[in-house]
C-alpha cells in the first residue's frame, strides 16, 4: 500500500516526533506532488517525481531524505549555462529534490513547460510525499516505469528520462 502523502513540514520532525511515519529501511518506490492524493498516484493529481531506491543504497528512508533535503534548498547554485538555449544547475545527491526546488521558487527554471505559468510555492508545506515500499507482489521498477508513462506529458511532472526496463520482470 501507497502510504498517506504528507507535506515535507510533517515529515522533517518524523524521526523524532512520530517514527511511524519515517519512510522503512527498506528498497521501494516514492513520489512527490503538489497535492494530497489518494492511494497510488495517478494522472492529474500534481504529480511531480516518482523515483526508486538503488542497488547501492536500497532504503526509502535514504532517497526520501535526499529529495527532501534538496526539495527545501540545500541544493546547488545558480544556473550554469553548459550550452546556448540550455542551463544545467548543480544537484548535491538528488536531482529530483533540486528540480522540485527549483519548480517551486525559480520563474526561469529551464524545465518549465508553457502551459504551466510559475507559482511561487513554499516547498514545506505544498510539496507531499509518499511512498510504498517493494513486497511480493509489487516491483518498484516495473511501477516506476508505469508511472513515468502515465504522467509523462504532465505539465507539473518532472522526471525527464525514461526509466530503464526493470531487468526482472518481462
Ligand atoms: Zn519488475
Amino acid at each position: 500500500m501507497w502510504t498517506t502523502p504528507i507535506p515535507v513540514a510533517e515529515y522533517l520532525p518524523a524521526p523524532l516526533l512520530s517514527p511511524n511515519i519515517s519512510p522503512p529501511r527498506k528498497p521501494g518506490l516514492y513520489a512527490a506532488g503538489l497535492r494530497r492524493w489518494v492511494g497510488e498516484p495517478k494522472p492529474h493529481e500534481g504529480i511531480m517525481y516518482v523515483g526508486i531506491t538503488t542497488k547501492g543504497e536500497p532504503s526509502l528512508l535514504f532517497r526520501v531524505s535526499l529529495l527532501v533535503l534538496e526539495s527545501i534548498g540545500f541544493t546547488g547554485e545558480n544556473l550554469i549555462p553548459v550550452k546556448p538555449k540550455r542551463a544545467r544547475w548543480v544537484s548535491y545527491y538528488h536531482t529530483g529534490g533540486a528540480k522540485i526546488w527549483r519548480y517551486c521558487t525559480d520563474p526561469q527554471f529551464p524545465k518549465r513547460k508553457p502551459n504551466d505559468p510559475f507559482v511561487q510555492r513554499d516547498p514545506h508545506h505544498e510539496v507531499f510525499i509518499s511512498w510504498r515500499p517493494e513486497d511480493s507482489g509489487f516491483c518498484a521498477a516495473c511501477e516506476e516505469g508505469r508511472l513515468y508513462g502515465l504522467l509523462k506529458g504532465e505539465p507539473q511532472f518532472l522526471n525527464d528520462i525514461k526509466p530503464p526496463p526493470c531487468g526482472r520482470h518481462p
